[in-house]
Formats: structure tokens, C-alpha cells, sequence
């Protein structure tokens, strides 16, 4: 049996801009046991009293510690039994710890990257693990074979610098049309920023920024993730940004069709 795991990183210390994220575990959490939406995933699979879908809790930072460290030696046990993360940030600095531990359970992992940025800064404001850079970290580290980017809407001349010297290949907004998708060979990760959501369907992040997929094209492009599903993070939602518990909701329901993913490929 395939399992999947929910795991928290309550963490935003690497927030670029506005701090939030860290609540976001939280409140995904009370969405999903309140009672305002079922454990029916899209595809058939359901997580109530499910043995393939569990919660691990929340891996908590404290202000002394390397958080690098902290979260990949914590990545490390989950893996070690052949569970699949579904993490949920927590910024999006979390994502290269988290990646660490992945490059050495499968050294042939694709990512699958969904952003409105890039995050490909070789620093930011002056920090090499900011959320603006985690994706230079994980190629420098060479952490996957192929990165793959969608939803992208807000390059600079720095960043397309960084996507040549990595080879990283970004599918950006401005050319993505309702059904377009990259053909991906597994095992695949998926690292999906709320951010890359347009705005008015996920008003909850720091960074808004228009343009974005709508909450039914993020779920049919997981939907269309061909290959096993090994691994996801959900981060960048701050619930201080949201509006009425809508992107809160949305993250409940990304959750939902992201584990079904998980647990339903071999
Ligand atoms: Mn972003
Ligand atoms: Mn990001």
C-alpha cells in the first residue's frame, strides 16, 4: 500500500515580505476536519479512515535552530519507509530542505514547480535561503534531474539568467492555454506555490500578483500529473492576506486532490 502523509512546517522566517505562512498548516487543518467539505478526492479515492492517509503533526522550528537542517533530517525518517509528504508551509524556502531529503531516496526525481515567481534568485535582500530562492539552491545542488515551472507571470533579466544556467524549463503564463501540459516522467514532485493561483481565486498569499491559473485549472493540472506522485508542498498561503476563508478553502481542497495523487499511484 502507498502511503501519503500530511505534514505541517509552521515557518516563515524566510518571508521575503510579509510574514503569514507559518499559520497556514493550521487553518488547512481546521478546514479539513470542519465539516464544510467531504474527504471525496476527484479521482475517486477517499482519505476518511483511510490507513493510506495520515497526519504527522507539524515539525516545529525553534529561532536557534538550522531550519535546513531541521526539516531534511526530520524529511529524512518520514521517507524512510516509503511514505509520500504532502507538506504544507510555511514559505517557500521549505521546499529545498524538503527536496534534500528527496534527491537521496529517488536521484531521479522531476520537479514540478507551479509559481507565479520563479524563485530562481541566486539571493534575495541579501539571504541565499529567502523564499525568492530556493529553486537556485536545489539546481546548484542538482536535487532533480529536470525542473519544470508553470504559471510563471513575473520574470526579470536576473531570473532568465538563472532559468539558462540551470536549464530549467518554464512554462510561462503569458504562453500556457487551458489544457496545455508538460510531459513528465516519474517519479515526480510537485512544489505548488498558492501564489501561482490568480489572485481572485486565492486572495491569501503575500505576493499577489494577477494573472494566475484559476482554482479549476491547478486541479486539473494535478489531475493530468502523469507518473507516480512521490511528493507535494502547499505553501505560501498566509491566512492574515485571506478574504472570507476562500483561499483557506481552496488550500483544503488542493490538499484533497493532491493526496488522492499520492495515494493512488503506484
Ligand atoms: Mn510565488
Ligand atoms: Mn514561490
Amino acid at each position: 500500500m502507498t502511503k501519503a502523509a500530511l505534514l505541517g512546517i509552521p515557518f516563515d522566517d524566510n518571508s521575503s515580505f510579509e510574514r503569514g505562512p507559518a499559520k497556514a498548516p493550521a487553518v488547512i487543518r481546521k478546514v479539513l476536519s470542519s465539516g464544510s467539505l467531504n474527504s471525496g478526492c476527484e479521482n475517486g479515492q477517499n482519505l476518511k479512515d483511510n490507513p493510506a492517509w495520515v497526519d504527522c503533526g507539524d515539525i516545529l522550528i525553534n529561532p536557534q535552530d538550522d531550519f535546513v537542517q531541521t526539516i531534511e533530517s526530520a524529511c529524512d525518517k518520514l521517507l524512510a519507509d516509503g511514505t509520500r509528504l504532502l507538506t504544507l508551509g510555511g514559505d517557500h524556502s521549505i521546499s529545498y530542505p524538503l527536496l534534500k531529503s528527496y534527491a537521496k531516496v529517488y536521484p531521479n526525481l522531476t520537479i514540478l514547480h507551479i509559481d507565479a515567481h520563479s524563485d530562481l534568485y541566486d539571493s534575495f535582500k541579501g539571504n541565499r535561503l529567502s523564499n525568492a530562492c530556493p529553486f537556485a539552491r536545489i539546481m546548484e545542488d542538482k536535487l532533480c534531474v529536470r525542473l519544470v515551472q508553470m504559471g510563471i507571470r513575473t520574470l526579470n533579466q536576473h531570473q532568465v539568467e538563472q532559468a539558462q544556467r540551470f536549464g530549467v524549463q518554464m512554462i510561462e503564463m503569458k504562453d500556457w492555454q487551458p489544457g496545455d501540459m508538460p510531459s513528465l516522467e516519474g517519479p515526480i514532485y510537485l512544489s505548488l506555490d498558492i501564489d501561482g493561483i490568480d489572485p481572485a481565486f486565492a486572495p491569501g498569499v503575500s505576493h499577489r500578483e494577477p494573472g494566475g491559473f484559476t482554482s479549476r485549472e491547478i486541479i486539473n493540472i494535478i489531475h493530468q500529473i502523469k507518473g507516480p506522485l512521490v511528493g507535494a508542498d502547499i505553501v505560501e498561503f498566509n491566512p492574515l492576506k485571506d478574504i472570507d476563508n476562500m483561499t483557506a478553502q481552496l488550500a483544503a481542497k488542493l490538499v484533497k486532490e493532491v493526496a488522492g495523487k499520492l495515494i493512488d499511484t503506484e
